[in-house]
């Protein structure tokens, strides 16, 4: 695997300072722009697209570790020249990609198909890029590197997962949360993992700009998605996708967006495949913002000629309450080359989308539940078309979000009108009640 070289370039076209990916940096010191992860893609290019097709679907969801990982399977396109031995695996990936034919009826889509990325490690796709920069970690630390912890901020996903890898590599970690803006599973993950666990009275940005100056401190490393590492690791989703549909490319595929780091994941995915020959074309991706914390939206109502923070207003979708992405300069590029879209939902649209696909077996995220409804306004403007193949990726369990789901069904969301609210019959324990219950019911 020596003959693959990857490493840090600056996003910057004017710019060409490199990195080691083993160096602690986050952006370009010389121009303070972000950093992006480089492949020698001729050296990649001399096996042919064939031959990847089965290195992947060999190693895939099999023992051989790390390559049963839905990320590991990809080391050579992540990262090729960390040493097996470094790397902290827990066989994250490998999430279900099922066709949700009852949910597609119901809206007006014949193939609309939904990837399960939160039925992961921690219950979200943040595994997937934490896999590779805990991973790095551990072989900086085996390089010499005086780590003292790895820290980050998060809306609640990136530090379960922060934590719990950390936790697997004996890593120390540093999580900063906004304090009451995370919901309770979300609280306990990191402290369950040992994890330093600091909740600050203020929201995410607050966070992010207190972990900005921790991470001047080089005994700190940074896991926020400034950090391309974490991007290499999110864009096995899109090559993994396409792998379980036999190499076929959708028409559409749609993100719930918040820092921005997954979009631009899943586009370097896609680009990745195409320039090595696996795929020949590429799908639309959608952008899914909340109404509450929609800068990328409005940026891209104005061809994103501006780009404007926003003050994140509180928003059922709490893992996108985010008004300053990080990755906006590297998302948007990517937005205009796959023909994107920004659409935006509001408190009732994202809890309505998310009850309506609830009721037909999904049990959605509220940050899904923005990418459904997003997904739901435009079949109705008829820009997706109903025989359109559309993905939407789910990006957490609902099983992570116990207060949105109690709130919807007890009717206390704000902003929101429960239409689909259903409540538990308490009975007294007798046959008779219960059997006159159900035939009044069914
Ligand atoms: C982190 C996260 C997002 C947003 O991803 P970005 O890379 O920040 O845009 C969406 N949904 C969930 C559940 C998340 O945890
Ligand atoms: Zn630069």
């Amino acid at each position: 695997m020596g003959q693959y070289k990857s490493y840090f370039k600056c996003i910057s076209e004017q710019c060409n300072e490199t990195f080691s990916l083993t160096d602690i940096v986050y952006r370009c010191p010389r121009c303070n722009n972000l950093l992006e992860v480089k492949h020698d893609i001729n050296a990649l290019k001399k096996t042919t697209a064939d031959e990847w097709m089965h290195i992947f679907d060999d190693r895939y969801m099999r023992t051989r570790y790390p390559y049963g990982s839905g990320v590991w399977g990809k080391k050579e396109w992540v990262y090729p020249n960390i040493s097996d031995e470094n790397i902290v695996s827990i066989y994250e990936g490998g999430t279900n990609l099922f066709w949700a034919e009852r949910f597609g009826d119901a809206i007006g889509l014949e193939d609309l198909w939904i990837k399960q990325c939160g039925n992961s490690h921690t219950g979200s796709f943040k595994d997937l890029g934490m896999t590779v920069l805990v991973s790095a970690v551990k072989q900086m630390i085996s390089n010499g590197a005086n780590i003292h912890a790895v820290i980050c901020a998060s809306t609640g996903d990136t530090s379960a997962s922060v934590a719990s890898y950390c936790a697997a590599a004996g890593i120390s970690a540093v999580v900063l949360l906004p304090k009451n803006k995370v919901s309770t599973p979300q609280l306990i993950q990191p402290l369950a993992n040992g994890a330093i666990t600091l909740a600050l009275d203020t929201d995410f940005d607050g966070c992010m700009g207190i972990i900005s100056e921790l991470s001047l401190n080089k005994n700190f490393y940074l896991a926020n998605s400034v950090n391309p590492l974490r991007i290499e690791g999110q864009k096995t989703v899109s090559i993994e996708t396409v792998q379980q549909d036999d190499w076929v490319v959708p028409d559409w595929i749609i993100v719930p967006s918040g820092n921005l780091g997954n979009v631009t994941a899943i586009g370097l995915g896609f680009k990745m495949m195409k320039m090595l020959g696996l795929i020949k074309s590429l799908p639309r991706i959608i952008a899914a913002q909340s109404a509450n914390a929609n800068p990328l939206y409005k940026s891209f109502r104005n061809q994103y000629k501006t780009f404007q923070p926003v003050e994140a207003q509180s928003t059922a979708a709490t893992a996108i309450q985010i008004g300053n992405p990080v990755s906006y300069n590297r998302a948007f590029p990517i937005l205009r080359e796959f023909n994107g879209i920004v659409e935006q939902a509001t408190e009732d649209e994202l809890s309505h989308a998310a009850a309506l696909a609830d009721k037909h077996g999904m049990f959605c995220c509220p940050q899904t539940g923005v990418a459904l409804a997003c997904m739901i306004k435009l079949v109705n403007e008829d820009v997706i078309s109903p025989k359109d193949k559309v993905i939407v990726l789910s990006t957490a369990s609902g099983l992570k979000f116990p207060e949105f789901k109690v709130n919807y069904h007890e009717g206390q969301l704000n902003d929101v009108n429960p239409r689909l609210m259903q409540k538990p019959i308490e009975l007294p324990g007798k046959i008779d009640n219960v059997l006159s219950a159900i035939n009044k019911l069914l």
